[in-house]
């Protein structure tokens, strides 16, 4: 543990031998992280602690990592783990753009994200899969570093606050916006796009919100700082298309697929501001959000200020599958036996 100038304190928690010392509570609030857990660390599970990096690695200073996120739920037949193939995917896509090389298969990666569940005895928990640039040299150029990969569970509760998915969240439209197309791929996964979601997700909260909506360069909305958006205007269901610079959001296709089974026309088209504040219904999605209803954006009230019938229809789906009330009629789940 060591004084920083600032009056704060740094955790060296790694560092320390006998693995006794532990950041303390402080009064913050709850973290997720259970340090008993073991994590998957380059093919091998090891304790929490000793899943660490050298403070030179390539990533700390360039930010060269590609992730993903997800989650396993617990449902009425055991835990199950949500799209996990298609996760794998897009983590697979997200080092491709930024020509990582995997130092393991598609199938070894599944396999360690449903090990992390069984081994650790996890019922529902939130996955973290990263791989990144490691230890070799200062250089921008990355090539001689290796790509590590890990694995982690963290228990995540509700993203956007515990009555977000019924009552729904303020937020506002950031000052800041997505990147341009041809500035960051947005497509990745990739750590470095982060950046400017902290700046959008602390400026939100410092101001008393929940969270905030990006606009695109063109000025159209883009999405949320770890969530993609939707709205319902006269009827039809309108979301950005992939050319907002958008992450291609797994949670938004579902409800993709989920809206053009009850019949509902999908839109993917550029989306002016205003038409955010005129909607009947704007939510969020993301593993992390699922489906959050928007109460309201920049204190403008949207719809009747509740959760809306077609948001609501969609939760009603989604969470159906996902807790393994109603079948997984598209196959979402892998079950972790
Ligand atoms: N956009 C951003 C920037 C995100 O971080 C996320 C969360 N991964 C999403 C959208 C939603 O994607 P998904 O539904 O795949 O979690």
């Amino acid at each position: 543990m060591t004084r920083l100038p600032n009056g704060k304190t740094a955790y060296s928690v790694h560092l320390n031998k006998d693995r006794q010392e532990k950041p303390k509570a402080q009064n913050l609030p709850p973290t997720g992280f259970d340090e008993k857990t073991r994590i998957w660390f380059n093919g091998k599970m090891v304790r929490w602690h000793d899943a660490t990096i050298h403070v030179m690695s390539h990533v700390i200073h360039y930010g060269s990592s590609v992730f993903e996120g997800f989650r396993c739920y617990e449902t009425l037949h055991g835990p199950a783990i949500f799209r996990l193939k298609d996760h794998v995917d897009r983590l697979f896509d997200s080092a491709k753009i930024y020509r990582i090389d995997m130092p393991f298969t598609k199938a070894e990666i599944i396999q360690a994200c449903i090990d992390v569940v069984r081994l650790n005895k996890l019922k529902a928990c939130y996955l973290r899969p990263v791989a990144f640039r490691g230890y070799h040299s200062l250089g921008v150029d990355p090539r001689l570093c290796p790509t590590q990969v890990a694995v982690a569970a963290l228990m995540w509760g509700k993203y956007l606050g515990p009555d977000a998915l019924k009552n729904g969240v303020a937020v506002r439209v950031a000052s800041w916006n997505r990147m341009r197309p041809n500035t960051f791929p947005s497509m990745a996964k990739a750590a470095s796009n982060y950046m400017p979601s902290q700046l959008v997700k602390l400026e939100a909260k410092m101001d008393n919100y929940v969270e905030g909506i990006m606009l695109d360069a063109n000025g159209y909305v883009s999405e949320g700082s770890g969530e993609n958006i939707f709205l319902v205007y006269r009827g039809k269901i309108y979301t950005p298309p992939f050319s907002a610079s958008i992450l291609p959001g797994i949670t938004r296709d579902c409800v993709i697929e989920m809206a053009k089974d009850f019949g509902y026309e999908i839109v993917e088209a550029q989306v002016p501001r205003e038409m955010l504040y005129v909607a009947d219904e704007v939510f969020f999605t993301g593993s992390a959000a699922e489906i959050t209803p928007i109460r309201s954006i920049d204190r403008i009230t949207i719809g009747n200020g509740k959760c809306g019938a077609i948001t609501e229809r969609l939760q009603g789906k989604f969470f159906a599958i996902i807790e393994g009330r109603e079948k997984d009629g598209y196959g979402w789940l892998t079950p972790v036996q």
